[in-house]
């Protein structure tokens, strides 16, 4: 039998109670003919925390210290759920993302795994070990250690699940699986049995934290099958593979949304070519990550320019664009935190005019007011005041009749 990876999230081992159940579980899992590695995130809060104490020592941490910082958390988790699991009377041993072998590139506090050398896995595992992985980090070319983002602990499940060529990667969670909306916002979700990965993408990419986006991408193209579960019950939870039936793809299977949304807008620009350019270039080369760009069409030569960026990278995207802005001359550039994205996400939506206009509408019924509108094929995003987005989300939910749909 091929190896499973399993992945316990931060409120699953939010405290040595919950440390024990996990423990529990993975030894339920453990056959002996099916060898096991398990990834955790840090203990419930810990990364929010760590974030908040370097915060009131430094405004903006540095961060490649902030980034070992922050990997202490799922240190401590994986070297107290091994514990756990010898005290039990099972070998078990904890790595860190380094001793597991995985490597990144230099990118702190959002850095992507270019390699992963499973030798030491494989070593522990033929030695009849649990293998309990710290997840979230890893180490680069300097021997420095980085973090993959904010939930990427899922990410390094997925690239193990990968490079070990696992039957199956477990996501286990607070949730019970993949729900059409987040049923914190909307409590009528209801919870799917599978999904595409370009579905579960689209919707991690637009703000369904439940998965980390990379990870999605990474079960894609190794073809990673992905199952996301609670840790809580035994419920089944939600398969996320690429063999979807013809019948469940011709739907909206979705709604995401984001809070995480900072509106930049350079007004005043004048319109001729090379302009765009000169903005959107030195934002990339700092690994800032533009989503949505809106121009408006140019009276007497000059025109506004809108875009969008995490709220965690305003600051350093206003530092980039005020001086260019001096430089081609435009009148002002202001920034906004105050709205939020809200998408609607499924396959059939490629062939079938009319998505939009349900949306547009749907919105237009609860007074929502649309700032920027972005769309791909499988999806439509809109931009909206960040105070309105569990409305928007609700209102959506009905308008596709999410609630009733056999899913
Ligand atoms: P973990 O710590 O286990 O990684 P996360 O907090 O990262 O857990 O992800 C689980 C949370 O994702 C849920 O508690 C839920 O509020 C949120 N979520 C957002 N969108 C969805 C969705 N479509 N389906 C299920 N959960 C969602
Ligand atoms: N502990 C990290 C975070 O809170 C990583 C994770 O949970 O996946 O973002
Ligand atoms: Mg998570």
């Amino acid at each position: 039998m091929g190896i499973l990876v399993q992945k316990y999230g931060g409120s699953s081992l939010a405290s040595a109670e919950r440390i024990r159940a996990v423990a529990e579980r993975v030894i339920a899992s453990h056959r002996a003919d099916q060898p096991i590695v398990v990834v955790v995130s840090a203990m419930g809060d810990t990364t929010d925390d760590l974030i908040k104490l370097a915060q009131q020592l430094a405004d903006e941490p540095d961060d490649r210290e902030l980034d070992l910082l922050l990997s202490t958390g799922e240190t401590i988790s994986c070297t107290l759920l091994a514990m756990t699991l010898r005290h039990m009377g099972h070998d078990a041993i904890s790595l860190t993302g380094a001793q597991a072998g995985i490597k990144t590139d230099t990118s702190y506090s959002r850095a992507r795994i270019v390699s992963v050398d499973p030798s030491r896995i494989q070593r522990e595992l033929a030695a009849g070990r649990i293998v309990v992985v710290a997840g979230f980090q890893g180490i680069n070319e300097d021997f420095d250690i980085t973090t993959l983002g904010r939930g990427g602990s899922d990410t390094t499940a997925v690239a193990l699940a990968a490079i070990l060529k696992s039957d199956l990667c477990e996501i286990y969670t607070d949730v019970d699986g993949v729900y059409t909306a987040d049923p914190r916002i909307e409590p009528r979700a209801r919870k799917l049995t599978e999904i595409s990965y370009e579905e579960m993408l689209e919707l991690a990419h637009y703000g369904a934290r439940v998965m980390h986006s990379r990870a999605v991408e990474l079960g894609s193209v190794y073809g990673v099958p992905i199952v996301v579960r609670s840790s809580f019950n035994q419920n089944p939870g939600t398969l996320i593979h690429g063999g979807m039936s013809m019948e469940v793809r011709n739907k909206v299977r979705g709604i995401a949304h984001d809070t995480d949304v900072a509106k930049i807008t350079v007004l005043g620009v004048p319109d001729r070519p090379g302009i765009a350019s000169s903005l959107f270039q030195p934002l990339a080369e700092a690994n800032i990550n533009v989503d949505v760009i809106v121009q408006n069409t140019s009276i007497h030569g000059v025109t506004d320019l809108s875009f969008t960026v995490s709220r965690t990278d305003v600051n350093r995207a206003m530092r980039i664009v005020e001086p260019i802005a001096r430089e081609i001359q435009a009148a002002d550039v202001v920034s906004a935190s105050d709205l939020a994205k809200v998408s609607i996400v499924g396959t059939g939506m490629q062939h079938a005019p009319g998505y939009a206009a349900r949306m547009f509408k749907a919105l237009s019924d609860r007074q929502i007011n649309i700032e920027m509108i972005t769309t791909s094929e499988i999806r439509i995003t809109c931009l909206i005041d960040a105070a309105r987005v569990a409305d928007a989300v609700q209102g959506l939910h009905e308008a596709f009749r999410l609630d009733q749909a056999d899913l």
